[in-house]
């Protein structure tokens, strides 16, 4: 006869309880460390945006900021406090408003849920958020911030990574004037790899400009900005004699079939960006680009970032490990997967002046990770 879950469970219940219990007592002796227990309730749920400040006006293909609100959330239980952050993008329809509202929505879930239970949080959170990606991000951060606090060991740690492998970051070079864009090559002096962002029409004069200053090897992201296949591949041909070893969404994210026909001829590989959020996107891609950019707020958190890495894997592309406008503990819990990935692009934190934490370091460009637990960042907000 078939017993059903729920009987199994009741029958055998008590025979389960009975055998943890001898397992505890003959498991501890004197001068064995106690297990430390954690109640059975579930977080206190807080969170608010902070300003944080541009060292220099950013542009992109798409816009123009010189601050960026984000969101903070924080959750505590049984002492221990997880800390995680939303920078939310209006690229994917997400508004400061709309990242409230998803964090009030996903507060029952986490004031009742188990922290220990986080991929099956994950999943319920993942229904609850409906392409609020950044909210979803923050509440995922903090709780596997909290969940490697509770363990009290890195969250990298948590993974079974080893953080020596991450490799080295790029610094990125927003579009501007020749004038500034020298300016800021200069001030990028400590990092051996810059990434220029192009995608107007001075792509010919923003690239003079960095190599008047530096002959480092550059990567180039044309946020969709290019429009047609044959300027786009012109584009790259170019950009491949100059010293650019990587191009990063050249065409609007929809232009499948003509990413695919760049790709074929393209000397140098290709990532998508704006075309990819979530691992469920990417065998699409796999024709059409060489590799992703992975990041955080558009996967909806470290959980999802890590699984779309396996299935890049699987699909044998290329990874990129970007960045959001952030602060350092957004930057620190991406940094937690970059010995995974081949180009980390974490630079969010480097180009705010009032970072209110301090986590992953840049040394040499080489991403040196903390070894406190959880995502190991020190701050608050
Ligand atoms: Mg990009």
């Amino acid at each position: 006869m078939s017993m059903s879950r729920k009987d199994f469970l009741r029958k055998t219940g008590k025979g389960l309880l009975a055998a943890s219990a001898v397992a505890a007592t003959s498991g501890c002796s004197e001068d064995k460390p106690a297990v430390r227990s954690f109640s059975s309730g579930g977080f206190k749920v807080d969170y608010k945006t902070k300003r944080l400040t541009l060292k220099h006006a950013w542009t992109i293909a798409r816009n123009t900021s010189t601050y960026k609100d984000n969101v903070f959330v924080r959750l505590e239980k049984d002492g221990i406090v997880g800390l995680g952050e939303a920078a939310h993008n209006v690229r994917y329809g997400e508004t400061l408003e709309s990242t409230f509202a998803t964090i009030e929505k996903a507060k029952p879930l986490f004031e009742q849920g188990s922290p220990f239970h986080f991929v099956d949080l994950s999943e319920q959170l993942q229904k609850i958020c409906e392409g609020q990606t950044a909210a979803k991000a923050a509440l995922d951060m903090a709780l596997m911030d909290w969940v490697g606090k509770a363990l009290g060991i890195p969250y990298y740690q948590l993974l079974g990574l080893d953080p020596r492998k991450a490799p080295q970051t790029t610094f990125s070079i927003g579009i501007d004037t020749p004038e500034v864009i020298r300016q800021k090559v200069k001030e990028a002096e400590p990092y051996p790899l810059l990434k220029i962002k192009l995608g107007k029409d001075n792509d010919e004069e923003i690239m003079q400009a960095v190599r008047a200053e530096t002959d480092k090897t550059l990567r180039v992201d044309a946020n969709e900005g290019w429009k047609t296949k044959e300027e786009c591949l012109r584009k790259i041909e170019w950009l491949a004699k100059n010293g650019v070893d990587v191009v990063e969404q050249p065409m609007p994210a929809d232009m499948l079939k003509e990413a695919a026909w760049v790709r074929e001829r393209s000397p140098i590989p290709v990532l998508a960006d704006e075309a990819v959020k979530r691992a469920s996107d990417i065998p699409k891609l796999a024709e059409a680009f060489d590799g992703i950019n992975i990041k955080i707020d558009k996967s909806g958190g470290v959980q999802e970032a890590l699984r779309m890495i396996w299935m890049a894997r699987s699909l044998d592309m290329k990874i990129m490990l970007g960045c959001m406008i952030s602060s350092s503990l957004s930057i620190t819990a991406a940094a937690q997967l970059s010995p995974l990935v081949d180009f980390p692009d974490l630079d969010g934190n480097l180009l705010i002046s009032d970072d209110p934490f301090q986590g992953v370091e840049v040394r040499d460009g080489w991403l040196i990770l903390p070894d406190r637990p959880g995502l190991g960042c020190i701050g608050e907000f």
